[in-house]
């Protein structure tokens, strides 16, 4: 069975969607055209439609390959609940189901079929595919075949080789949001793609709010942010295991409804935990970077890192699970100077490259400190933060986004001359024999057991900015390295030491400003912010109504909250308010389908909170530098 519908059709029909986003329509006219592609899109762009869309225009079946069990349940789970037939083939099924799938598939049931790369070389699967037609294998996640992305899995480079075996080469389309030049080169020498076309679609990510900040009580700036969102879904990530640990527990005694996953944790407390997030049992998750990837969930209104990640691909992936729906949501990077000494202790001690030879393992860990000194860098930079992660994918920003926190705060310049010329000084007069802390303790006038041993209390410079906080001194000497006043050795024993540009301070009395932030706390925003720009009129009441309803459905299905609707979805009702069905089919996220599932049970809750108090209850008043830029 073939849907010969137009693209645009299917697009409302099933997926309830008015129009495609850049990149979607060049990337399945070629593919229907029989053309390769490769559509490198950022996380949330909508490349799932890109091959969804054709494969149910086209002859024969098309075969998803995605690296991850939880990535192909829930995207199989959403074409269901879409009224399209799909099916996924990975370990997670008993022999039984696998063969009721493939048998079931083999019949034509399925036009779409996910698969794990693993299964590709097995007999039974084999046997299928070469008596069924394929007209499509989509390669998700494609950087997978690169050992230059952070993910490289060596199952992926059997692709090529099934792909080989088959009677007629299907069309590959592969997808990723990896965007630098050696892994776009290795997809496309790789997975032997023909003439692909290439759609590279914008990294930049509107409605993504990003944010730095350096609070001296990290713990308290996070439980703030969270009073300030209530109900609201959000991620903290945490730099090491021990950490999420202790975060997870805080929250919990505070009251808050959260969960948490780490690698340390049982195969089943994680998917417990991961559940409870994804169906909004607990709307908070704590977790290390090994949580997340083909966590599609896409109301996710905020990331919170507690502590830096290792370089900004990582960041920037993990950011960029916020706001998946395009609504409004914020990535805050909380950072501590002691985050830079944690990940170059990953760095240094990652075990990962041990089949690499020696030379090459020292360029990987060049290469990787090098993306650690970049992210340092975006945490300090006074320039729009949006701008800074562009320029590092290779793209050019607007200098100014309005949309993040260096455009939205008011810098402080500073004039550093003195405690650059304290803290240069005592590096010289102890002879570069020290590191950062010992500088730091030394110039602030600390007491300690380590000063005291090195004699540093004798040092000329002792206590000479004892009125400034250390946080100031550390964001000061971290300003002087990463402008090269400065210099730290790679060795075990990480010392500070003099440049050609210390000199200028102190000898030729160059003057340093720099801009520093002032000490804020996270955002102590109105609970109402997070409806700003497009949902100026948002009913939060109606909104938390047709919130708890779609958790209702949620629960019976048993399917998480946002597979029923989208955050976006309910928004646009509450602004909308549809009486009919009609009207309710004009709502962004609302097919035919949908619509004859849950449709009436809507417009049932929007009659009944048609009241005058809840109409009255139409409010906003626009927050402080709010602009939203979408
Ligand atoms: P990606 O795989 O690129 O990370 P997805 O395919 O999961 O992103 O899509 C992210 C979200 O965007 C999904 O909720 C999807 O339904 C939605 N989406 C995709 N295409 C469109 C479109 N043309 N209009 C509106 N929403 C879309």
């Amino acid at each position: 069975m073939k849907l010969n519908s137009d693209k645009k059709q299917l697009l409302k029909q099933y997926f309830g969607y008015d129009s495609f986003r850049e990149g979607q329509e060049g990337l399945i006219d070629s593919i229907l055209e029989g053309r390769d592609v490769l559509g490198i899109m950022p996380t949330g762009a909508g490349k799932s439609i890109c091959y969804q869309i054709p494969a149910l225009m086209m002859d024969g079946i098309t075969l998803v390959i995605s690296p991850l069990i939880s990535l192909m349940k829930d995207q199989v789970e959403s074409l269901n609940q879409a009224g399209l037939h799909a099916a996924y083939l990975n370990s997670s099924l008993t022999m039984g189901q696998y063969r009721k799938a493939l048998a079931y598939a083999r019949e034509g049931r399925y036009p779409i079929i996910y698969v794990a790369p693993e299964r590709l070389e097995t007999d039974e699967f084999l046997d299928f595919a070469l008596h069924t037609p394929i007209a499509m294998v989509a390669v998700d996640e494609a950087h997978c075949v690169s050992q230059w992305g952070q993910d490289f899995r060596p199952s992926y480079l059997k692709i090529t080789a099934f792909i080989d075996k088959l009677e007629k080469r299907p069309v590959v389309a592969a997808f990723t949001a990896t965007a630098t030049k050696e892994v776009k080169e290795d997809i496309i020498d790789i997975l032997m793609l023909q003439n692909p076309l290439l759609a590279t679609t914008g990294f930049d990510r509107k409605n993504l709010y990003f944010g730095v900040l350096s609070p001296r009580d990290r713990y308290g700036a996070v439980k703030n942010y969270l009073e300030c969102h209530p109900g609201d879904s959000g991620i903290i990530y945490c730099l090491t295991r021990k950490m999420v640990e202790e975060v997870w527990e805080k929250l919990g005694e505070d009251g808050f409804s959260v969960t948490k996953y780490h690698a340390g944790l049982s195969d089943r407390e994680r998917k417990i935990n991961q559940e409870d997030f994804i169906y909004d049992r607990k709307p908070l998750m704590v977790a290390t970077n090994a949580f997340g990837m083909g966590i599609d969930k896409s109301n996710v209104r905020f990331v919170l890192h507690y502590g830096m990640p290792k370089n900004l691909e990582s960041y920037y992936q993990e950011a960029g699970r916020a706001g998946r729906d395009g609504q409004p949501a914020e990535c805050i990077l909380l950072y501590s100077g002691q985050d830079v000494i944690t990940n170059q202790f990953f760095i240094e001690n990652n075990q990962d490259n041990q089949e690499l030879d020696e030379l090459m393992r020292e360029t990987v860990k060049e290469r990787d400190r090098e993306r650690l000194r970049k992210m340092t860098f975006y945490c300090f930079t006074n320039e729009c933060l949006r701008d800074y992660i562009l320029r590092y994918f290779g793209e050019y920003g607007d200098n100014y986004c309005s949309n993040c926190s260096n455009c939205l705060t008011q810098f402080e310049k500073v004039d550093v001359t003195d405690q650059a010329k304290a803290l240069i000084g005592c590096v010289r007069s102890s002879r570069q024999r020290y590191g950062v802390n010992v500088i730091i303790d030394t110039v602030h006038g600390a007491s300690t057991a380590k000063i005291r041993n090195y004699r540093m209390n004798e040092n000329f410079y002792y206590g000479t900015l004892s009125k400034v906080p250390t946080h100031k001194l550390r964001q000061v000497m971290n300003y002087l390295l990463l402008h090269d006043y400065l210099s730290v050795t790679d060795d075990e024993y990480v010392t500070v030491k003099l440049t050609e540009k210390s000199r200028a301070v102190l000898e030729d009395d160059e003057i340093i400003v720099m801009k520093m932030t002032k000490d804020k706390e996270p955002a102590a925003k109105t609970k109402t912010e997070k409806f700003k720009g497009e949902s100026g009129s948002v009913n939060q009441n109606l909104f938390e109504k047709l919130r708890a309803l779609r958790m209702e459905i949620a629960r019976q299905e048993k399917v998480p909250p946002y597979i029923v609707f989208s955050d976006k979805t309910l928004t646009y009702m509450s602004i909308i308010r549809p009486k009919n069905k009609e009207e309710m089919l004009t709502v962004s996220g609302v097919g035919e389908y949908k619509f004859e599932k849950y449709g009436e049970r809507f417009l049932a809750c929007l009659r009944e909170n048609q009241s005058p108090e809840t109409q009255g209850d139409e409010r906003e008043e626009a927050s402080a530098g709010g602009t939203q830029d979408s």
